[in-house]
Formats: structure tokens, sequence, C-alpha cells
């Protein structure tokens, strides 16, 4: 049996606290909601239980609270088979929550605070670099100080290692980023905001991806919901699309389609290959309801 991918994910790591809702309310309004639920997200958390769940050997780098839902989330990450060793919990700070609402349509709105999140540190990536050199994907976003971005941007290029950029939430993005970086992964507002193009067919995707290209990047995919992925790169460019489905929550598809990427590519399959896999397992998410409650086994995958 073959070894499997080692993925070092990055990230923040929240807990969702989900109401579904008819419609959502407005400034000073308040409405009654439908079903509540708890449930353990954060674009870094889903993107590590995305890996492990489609097949990586995972480690996560996060920063927690000693409180309830840090002690949840940490168990939970235990339960999935990822390596929490680095994951530290902060006496002095609340682990990060997500207020979360959604509608008949799918739609959804989220308010974070970050919490533990926010206080995650570049001495933290200098400590984890036997895991940058184990590692054969590395896998980060933006809901964690950008300077652990860089620093982590840094780290994987000292060593030659892949590391993937899922630049969310949206942030304008310095030079220094790009810099050896081996692919990024916006969805269609994190481009216009990176590029300055706004994405209205395929022709404003590559012209937005060749920027991102000029700036260093250099495999650039960006995610297009219903309609699948726009990949720029040496080996393969164009939309590759996606399956129709009835979507009941878009919750954590991005993470579902990073977490998915970074197995792929970490498993040897062309960039082609690993976006198709990508799409496959976020199309299958936005069927169900929640972030890591929505995210595939690759089981369901087969
Ligand atoms: P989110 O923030 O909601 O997690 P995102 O904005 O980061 O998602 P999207 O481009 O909306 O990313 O979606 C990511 C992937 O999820 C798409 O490439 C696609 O595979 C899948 N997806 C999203 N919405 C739909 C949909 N309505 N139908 C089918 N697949 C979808």
């Amino acid at each position: 049996m073959p070894d499997l991918p080692k993925i070092l994910v990055i990230g923040s790591a929240n807990m969702d606290m989900v109401i579904q809702t008819s419609h959502f309310p407005k400034p000073g309004e308040t409405i009654i909601g439908g079903h509540f639920s708890l449930i353990p997200g954060g674009k870094g958390a889903n993107q590590a239980v995305a890996a492990a769940r489609l097949g990586g050997s995972v480690a996560f780098i996060t920063q927690l609270g000693t409180d309830v839902f840090g002690n949840t989330s940490l168990e939970n990450f235990k339960k999935e088979g990822i390596d929490t060793s680095r994951i530290r919990q902060n006496p002095h700070q609340p682990s990060g929550v997500a207020l979360i609402t959604v509608d008949g349509h799918g739609e959804n709105t989220i308010i974070v605070a970050p919490g533990a999140n926010n206080h995650l540190r570049e001495e933290d990536i200098q400590a984890a670099e036997n895991y940058f050199l184990e590692a054969s994907i590395v896998l980060i976003q933006l809901e964690i100080p950008l300077q652990v971005v860089l620093a982590s941007v840094q780290m994987a290029k000292k060593y030659g290692k892949k590391l993937i950029l899922n630049p969310a939430p949206a942030s304008q993005l310095s030079a220094e980023y790009y810099d050896g970086l081996y692919m990024i992964t916006p969805n269609e507002t994190e481009i216009e905001l990176l590029s300055g193009i706004k994405i209205v067919d395929e022709r404003s995707a590559k012209s937005a991806a060749a920027v991102l290209a000029s700036k260093g990047a250099q495999h650039i995919v960006i995610t297009l919901g219903a309609s699948g992925a726009y990949v720029y790169s040496e080996e393969f460019t164009g939309i590759l699309p996606t399956e129709k489905v009835k979507a009941v929550d878009t919750t954590a598809a991005g993470d579902t389609f990073n977490g998915a990427l970074a197995v792929a590519l970490g498993n040897g399959r062309t960039i082609k290959e690993a976006v198709a896999f990508a799409l496959k397992a976020a199309t299958l998410s936005v069927q169900k309801l929640g972030a890591q409650s929505s995210i595939p086994h690759l089981s369901e995958l087969k």
C-alpha cells in the first residue's frame, strides 16, 4: 500500500453556531429562525478535516482556547485522525467562533470572532520546521495573522515544498507572498481583489490569473461556484465544469475543494486530475448542511 500523502495544514479553527432561517434579518430586526446546530468549523480546520477524510495523512497547526469549544475541537481533530501535536491551547484567549445563518436557498452570512486564531505566531511556524520537511503539500488560508502566512510561504520555499495558498477571506497581498508560490486558489471575489479584474467569463478569468502569474504564482485555480473551476497553469489552462446539483448549503465548499486538491496533488496527480477530484468532493459538500458535517469521505467519491 502506498504511503498516505503528508499534508501540513496551517490555519484557523472555529466553532460554528449555525441557524437555519427562511430569510436574513435586516439591521435592528429580530426573526425566529429554524434548527440550531453547533458544528466545528474554521477554514484551516475544515481543510484539515477534508484532507484527512479524503485520504491524506494530515498534521494541523492552529491555536485554540482552553474553553469547552477548544477542548471539543481538539478531540474532534483526533477523531478525524489528524496529528494535533502542533496545536496550542492559549489559556488567555477564547477559541474562535463563527455565527452563521443559512437561508432556504443555501446562501449564508457569517461573522467570525477569531479569538485564539489571531494569536498564532511566526514562532509556531519556526517550531514546526520538521513538519515542513516531511510534508508533500502545505495548505494555508488567510484566517490567521498575515505574518504567519508569510513565514509559512517562506519556510515552504526554503525546503522546496509545494504550498497551496487559499486567499480566503479576501485580503490584499504584497509581492513577497507570490515569490516562489506553488499554487493560489481564490474564488471569484478573492481574485477580483487580488488582480483588479472582475470575472465575468473565461477571458476575464485568464486575464486575472495572468496578473497573479506575473507576480510569481506558478499555478492559479479559480473556483467558480456552480460553474466549476478555472485552471491557469503550464500543464493546462481552461474551465473544468462540475456536475449540476441542488445546493442546500455552500458552507465549506471552498474548504473541501482545497483539502481535496492538496490530497490529490500529494498523491502525485496532475493539476487537471487534482482539480477534477476537488470539484467532485466540493460538489458533494454543497448537497449537505454545515461546515465539517458536509465534508465527504473518500468512499463517497467512488
Ligand atoms: P464557500 O466560501 O461557500 O465555501 P467559495 O466561495 O470559497 O465557497 P466556490 O467557488 O463558491 O468557493 O465553490 C467551491 C467549489 O464548490 C466549486 O468549485 C464547486 O466545485 C463547488 N460548488 C460551489 N457551489 C456549487 C453549486 N451551487 N453547485 C455545484 N458545486 C458547487
